[in-house]
């Protein structure tokens, strides 16, 4: 393999950039620092910082409860139909509001409901804990019944098309996948699971945590039932930014949540005492929404609607392709391997490295050279590529604190025990 590992090769691909503009979008405090966890927590988007000001005087300050009249009512509808447009969703199926984990919940046990007869959960241990800490939870809460069948990865990586195929039978009520999983970012082949799953009349629930905001998503296209996801990751909404949920129009009449509130009744403002499901996606609702978050949120989403997802995947393949290649040059040699399939059309927008040390190069990183990735057990540590707003000379200077860290044995000095938060 040829590749160039110069910087000026960086500096060159960061020209041909078509995104490149929009990295002057997003805050960077210290110009220095080399921001990686955008997987994890994407960056300020400048415009956000205006709008949280005027919500929090104009709309809440000044004209108070007279704003839910206004536009803070319709708001988990109204943004949810924006990100309905980055996973290629039909109008009237998406709705944001509580954490990713809740929405989860709501539709395993919506899609649980709706196939009472059958025992059979299929999910891996790819999956993020917290969905799988979910599921025990509906199996716990449903009287124990379930079986909860745990695909595992062959290569540590990945679970095989075929291998998630065998396991879905004729007692499955709900498969249920990272279409991006956290630690690897291989990406499932979600049409080809989902239409298998339909013909043994099991029900598919796909988180897009790791997804929305990186690759093509094609929820309609694809078929699925149910479908959640963040949006503080590739969606830029800030810290504790409400989640989103999808359920198929079709399936809206009979499918119901598990926590019946007045957001998700037909008349909230009725005060009539029996709860009776709103039509439509809106049942999916339960309390008074986050609004605060919900409008700051949008701003992140308008931005990735402006770009569009296809400009967005065309540039996240460049980044981590050209981060594979100059791992394979210069870190594979050190001693790392790549946590990450190198099939392009297996993987999201994160790169993840492997090394017996990783834990400790991971914070010679972050409080030695200023790059901040994130690390995850048990030798992980994620590089995240933001098509958004990371450079191609991110990567390369990434690559090069990390060959520094490694020559100049500056994680040695750091301790094995974790920390609470990785
Ligand atoms: C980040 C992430 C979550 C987070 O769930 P919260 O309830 O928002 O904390 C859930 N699932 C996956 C796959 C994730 O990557």
């Amino acid at each position: 393999m040829n590749i160039d590992l110069s910087r000026d090769y960086a500096c060159k691909l960061d020209e041909e950039d078509e995104l490149a503009s929009y990295r002057d979008k997003f805050l960077h405090a210290d110009a220095d620092m080399i921001y990686m966890d955008g997987n994890s927590l994407g960056k300020l988007p400048l415009r956000t910082v205006g709008r949280i000001k005027q919500i929090v005087k104009e709309e809440w300050g000044t004209n108070l409860i007279r704003s839910w009249g206004i536009n803070w009512f319709q708001s988990p509808i109204q943004v949810g139909e924006k990100i309905a447009q980055l996973v290629g969703a039909a109008p009237g199926q998406v709705a944001v509001g509580d954490s990713t984990t809740i929405n989860l919940y709501k539709l395993a046990m919506s899609a649980l409901m709706l196939r009472p007869d059958r025992k059979k959960i299929v999910t891996d241990t790819l999956n993020f804990p917290s969905d799988l800490y979910m599921l025990q939870g509906c199996a716990h809460v449903l009287g124990g019944k379930h079986q909860i069948h745990l695909l595992e990865p062959a290569d540590g990586l990945r679970v095989n098309t075929q291998a998630v195929l065998d396991a879905i039978d004729e007692d499955t009520a709900l498969v249920t996948l990272s279409h991006v999983v956290f630690k690897s970012g291989y990406m499932y082949d979600a049409k080809t699971i989902t239409e298998y799953a339909h013909q043994k009349g099991a029900l598919v629930l796909w988180d897009l945590s790791h997804a929305v905001g990186a690759v093509p998503v094609e929820l309609d296209a694809w078929g699925a039932d149910f479908a959640a996801g963040c949006t503080y990751k590739y969606l830029n909404g800030g810290p504790g930014a409400p989640a989103f949920l999808y359920v198929r129009r079709d399936l809206q009449k009979d499918a119901l949540s598990p926590i019946w509130g007045w957001f998700g009744e037909r008349a909230p403002f009725s005060f009539e005492l029996d709860y009776m499901p709103a039509e439509g996606i809106q049942r999916f609702l339960s309390g008074t929404p986050p609004v605060l978050s919900v409008l700051a949120m949008e701003q992140g989403v308008d931005l990735l609607l402006e770009v569009g997802i296809q400009r967005l995947r065309k540039k996240s393949i460049l980044l981590t392709s050209y981060m594979i290649d100059l791992f394979d040059a210069i870190l594979a040699p050190m001693g790392f391997t790549l946590g990450t399939p190198r099939e392009v059309e297996q993987r999201g927008s994160h790169v993840s490295i492997r090394h017996a040390d990783g834990y400790r190069i991971n914070l010679a990183l972050i409080e030695d050279m200023n790059v901040i990735p994130d690390f995850r057990e048990p030798d992980n540590i994620r590089l995240g590529l933001t098509p958004m707003y990371t450079s191609f000379q991110d990567v390369w200077e990434s690559v090069n604190r990390i060959q520094r860290v490694v020559t100049e044995k500056r994680h040695l000095r750091f301790p094995e025990t974790r920390h609470a938060v990785t």
